[in-house]
């Protein structure tokens, strides 16, 4: 039998949690962050069983990875430019193995050890779901990013290719529906790689702040693509009243994507795809595109509050990204 979470007890479970942080950081209740003269960017987001992984498709050290993975994108598509730390709160029944836990605090690790930061602190709890919250803390760099800084006439563009981790996820699930024939072997890896192992694009970020032309202002308007490539466009267009116009033949599409309509919602509201969504200069924005090998333009901002038109057909889009409270609608 595997030891449980049960069978541990809470003092036991907190002692093995703890060779996850720095020694000694989880001995206090609370944890002291060293000053810092850079203003501190805070984001929170909660991994659920069912809902976000299931044991069919995310291995625990992937849940743990993913649910860091989430937290820095949030703070790569504001302006972080340095990472304190988290907190990680876990909710787990008592009849959860211990080497679940351990899965997933070795993927906390790991991410931490890619990207910065380390465990602060945290607490847990028996219930009936397993639930993961993590508050990631970073330091805001020369540049924050507002969903509210888009302008009509700025170019829209994105650090990468779309709806791969929904393909990823499909593969996991061996979707009845998927002709595996269509799909190249590096497109299947890729797929499942980036829905495993999401990578918080902050090196993106940095060929942004490197690129600016000098006479232009820090100004530009950014989210990441958590809820996927629309649910982006159009969170940057109802936060700065703007409309946006998409070329259907600009998505961002890995080079062996296939084609048809299916394909094109999956690259539109897949989800999870954690790239920077950013609205911008046209100058500031061809100098990003060069140097940032897979971004991609897409469109262009527009003074018509909330329609979102593909240019081709001038048709708006409909597809939607995904809700937590409501089906996805296409
Ligand atoms: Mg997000």
């Amino acid at each position: 039998m595997p030891e449980s979470l049960a069978g541990l007890g809470e003092a036991e479970l907190i002692r093995r949690i703890a060779h996850f942080a720095p020694a000694g950081q989880l001995s206090d209740d609370t944890a002291c962050l060293t000053p810092d003269p850079r203003p501190l960017l805070l984001n929170t987001d909660v991994l659920v069983d069912g809902v976000h992984f299931s044991d069919i498709t995310t291995p625990a050290v992937d849940v743990g990875w993913r649910a860091v993975a989430a937290n820095l994108s949030d703070l790569a598509a504001s302006g972080a430019e340095h990472i304190d730390g988290i907190t990680v709160a876990l909710v787990a029944p008592g009849n959860t193995p211990w080497t679940w836990v351990e899965g997933v605090y070795q993927g906390i690790t790991a991410a931490l050890n890619q990207f910065g930061g380390s465990v602060l602190g945290g607490d847990c709890s028996s219930g009936q779901q397993r639930l993961l919250s993590i508050t990631a803390l970073g330091r805001l760099g020369r540049l924050r990013l507002h969903r509210s800084d888009a302008q009509p006439g700025d170019a829209l563009v994105t650090s990468g290719p779309h709806g791969l981790s929904r393909l990823g996820l499909a593969l996991l699930q061996n979707d009845p529906s998927l002709n595996h024939s269509a799909l190249s072997e590096t497109l299947q890896q890729r797929s499942i790689e980036r829905h495993q192992r999401p990578i918080p694009r902050f090196d993106a970020l940095q060929t942004l702040l490197q690129c600016k032309p000098t006479e232009l202002p820090w100004r530009v308007g950014g989210t990441d693509s958590s809820d996927g490539l629309l649910a982006a466009v159009q969170a940057l267009c109802s936060s700065s009243n703007c409309g946006a116009i998409l070329q259907e033949e600009h998505l961002p599409r890995h080079r062996d994507w296939p084609k048809g309509n299916r394909w094109r919602d999956w690259c539109l509201a897949g989800g999870e795809d954690f790239e920077l969504v950013l609205s911008l200069p046209a100058d500031w924005a061809s100098a990003w595109l060069q140097i940032l090998p897979d971004s991609c333009h897409i469109g262009t901002m527009t003074n018509n509050p909330g329609k979102i038109t593909w240019e081709e057909t001038q048709l708006p889009l409909k597809t939607v990204g995904y809700d937590h409270y409501k089906s996805i609608t296409t």
